[in-house]
């Protein structure tokens, strides 16, 4: 009995808490972080019963609700390091982050930073079994088209392994998770290393950030794309940051967080007006 407890007391004191990690796990990441912004996030930090990675890393979120005044306020759902060799996407929700507890933000976003934290861990784009996330999510035609297209048109590269199953991968289940639990009105996903605002979602007008521009990558069997966008109408849109370095400098991007929120806001109309119609 004192043995179990001791056992009991050891393993809860050597378990970092939940807030010290998402400071180190995210301190870990390329570029400067604003400390005091990033603390008091992390104090915040949540993690769904569902979100432990195949190696049972902790995935942990951020919440932040849209200010009082906003009457419909959308819902984003940032996902980054969806890859876990795509650095500058965790970099970039990081600093989302430490800005989201400065303003007044008029949607409410929920940022998932680290999805993949043994791929991060392992330097791989596939978690710690070989699986490429983004293309394990459980499309409809996943069983039907997702390996038959991993074999044919990908020539089974091990970058786009899409699993054995649908949703088979724990990073898969815990995105899911996330998707039921927030019920986002826009889903977004940092990658790198195309250089495109990638959009699945009803056509709108190109936002003004030159630095990356406006264009359609499609998307496959088993992608978040096509699982929320083709499957269940949600607007998805992909940021693909230049190269797979550092991002110097991270302030620039607030401008595209903005932007991200101007195309919840007229995605969001567009989908009711025609809703409306029907
Ligand atoms: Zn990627």
């Amino acid at each position: 009995m004192t043995f179990l407890f001791f056992l009991l007391l050891t393993s809860t004191a050597f378990a970092e808490n939940l807030s010290d990690f998402c400071v180190s796990s995210l301190k870990a990441l390329p570029g400067k972080t604003k400390n005091g912004e990033l603390a008091a996030a992390c104090a915040k930090a949540a993690q769904l019963e569902s979100c432990v990675s195949e190696k049972g890393v902790r995935i942990f979120h951020y919440d932040r609700a849209a200010r009082a005044t906003e009457k419909e306020p959308k819902k984003i759902l940032v996902f980054a390091l969806v890859h876990g060799d795509e650095f500058p996407s965790g970099s970039v929700a990081r600093s989302w982050i430490e800005r989201l507890g400065l303003i007044e933000p008029r949607n409410s976003w929920r940022v998932v930073p680290i999805l993949n934290p043994d791929g991060l861990k392992n330097k791989t784009r596939m978690n710690a079994n070989g699986v490429d996330v983004n293309r394990n999510f459980p499309t409809k035609d996943w069983d039907e088209k997702a390996l038959k297209y991993w074999e044919k048109e990908t020539k089974k590269d091990p970058r786009r392994y899409p699993g054995k199953s649908a949703a088979s991968e724990k990073e898969t289940i815990c995105a899911l998770a996330h998707i039921d639990d927030f019920q986002p009105d826009l889903i977004l996903s940092i990658h790198t290393p195309y250089g495109v605002l990638d959009f699945d979602g009803p056509k709108i007008a190109p936002p003004n950030f030159p630095r990356i521009p406006w264009k359609n990558l499609g998307n496959y069997p088993g992608s978040l794309g096509r699982y929320m966008w083709v499957d269940k109408s949600k607007p998805t849109l992909t940021i693909e940051l230049h190269g797979k370095g550092v991002v110097e400098k991270l302030e620039e991007f607030d401008r595209l967080q903005d932007i991200t929120g101007d195309i919840a806001i007229k995605s969001e109309k567009i989908l009711r007006s025609k809703d409306k119609k029907k």
